[in-house]
């Protein structure tokens, strides 16, 4: 038997000293006050046992790991043409990079770099009533949690700085690969990235891909097959030009945010969500990936 809570306190302990912590994401000015000392780990396994450290409490600013779910809502509503308007591969770029983009005709690399996000914003834009509230309480839904709301300055700080954004959406709409207004798609997106959740609350929130596409209430909200791919898409493209590392130190599909949010999951044994702001050079969590190097090692539970 493992001693879960012996394990995230070992890590934690070993950690929560660093001094190389890496940047806070500036380049959305609301999220440059965050204080970079904050470190939380979240433990949920499938029998909904759950185990926390730190600063697991505090509310983050999810940012790309909402990618993860748009998804998950768009697939089962679009299953069939989704994969026509985005592919599946690897970038190996960072997450706003642009020029894979036009050298293959508006078909972004995959769902979780910007541009593919932005595609299945399009999409969840064209499919529902009123986007940003369905989509909201989509996210309510799977984490069971009505408390879960956008941060409306985060939302604005970003829309202020969003040129790459800007540039990525008017790129698509040149190329035929947006529906909507590029100003419509452009605010569903950056409300989706300014949803707040704990590390608790995300570790409900991806339990549905631990869980064969059942959530924590067991309901299901995607086929098996749907939840294996968007496994395999998280593993291949989960954290940007450096999914590779991830595989190789972690081995666990995964997803990462500039708030310095992961989440990551083994499939019918846990979700596990770390929080630590400072980023490194690729916009991945510093300690975030450290911390979670160090449960698969510790626990021997990875995929591999
Ligand atoms: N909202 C951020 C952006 O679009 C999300 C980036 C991220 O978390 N990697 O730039």
């Amino acid at each position: 038997m493992i001693d879960y809570q012996n394990v995230i306190d070992t890590i934690h302990s070993n950690l929560k000293d660093e001094v190389n912590r890496g940047l806070v994401a500036s380049y959305i000015p609301e999220l440059a006050n965050i204080d970079v000392q904050n470190f939380g780990i979240h433990l949920r396994l499938i029998n909904g046992e759950t185990f926390a450290t730190g600063d697991w409490n505090k509310k983050l600013s999810i940012q790309s790991i909402s990618k993860v779910l748009t998804l998950a809502m768009a697939l089962p509503m679009y299953p069939k043409n989704l994969w026509q308007r985005v592919d599946v591969e690897p970038s190996g770029n960072p997450f706003n990079h642009l020029s894979l983009l036009e050298l293959e005709n508006g078909i972004p690399r995959n769902p979780l770099i910007n541009a593919g996000a932005l595609v299945i914003a399009d999409i969840l834009v064209t499919l529902l009533e009123n986007p940003k509230e369905d989509f909201l309480n989509y996210v309510r839904s799977v984490v069971d949690d009505p408390t879960i709301a956008f941060n409306e300055d985060v939302a604005n700080s970003e829309r202020m700085t969003g040129y790459n954004n800007y540039a990525a959406a008017n790129l698509l709409k040149a190329y035929g690969n947006l529906r909507n207004d590029v100003d419509d798609v452009l605010d569903f997106y950056f409300h989706q990235c300014a949803i707040e959740m704990t590390c608790e609350q995300l570790s409900k929130a991806f339990f549905m891909f631990a869980n064969h596409g059942s959530c924590c209430l067991q309901k299901r909200h995607l086929s098996e097959s749907q939840a294996k791919r968007i496994n395999a898409i998280m593993l291949t493209c989960g954290f940007y030009d450096e999914a590779g590392e991830f595989a190789f130190e972690v081995g666990l599909p995964g997803k990462s945010g500039v708030g310095g949010g992961i989440v990551a999951l083994l499939p019918n044994h846990y979700t596990i969500s770390v929080w630590s702001p400072g980023l490194n050079m690729q916009g991945n969590s510093l300690l975030g990936m450290r911390a979670l190097e160090q449960f698969t090692s510790m626990t021997r539970l990875s995929i591999f």
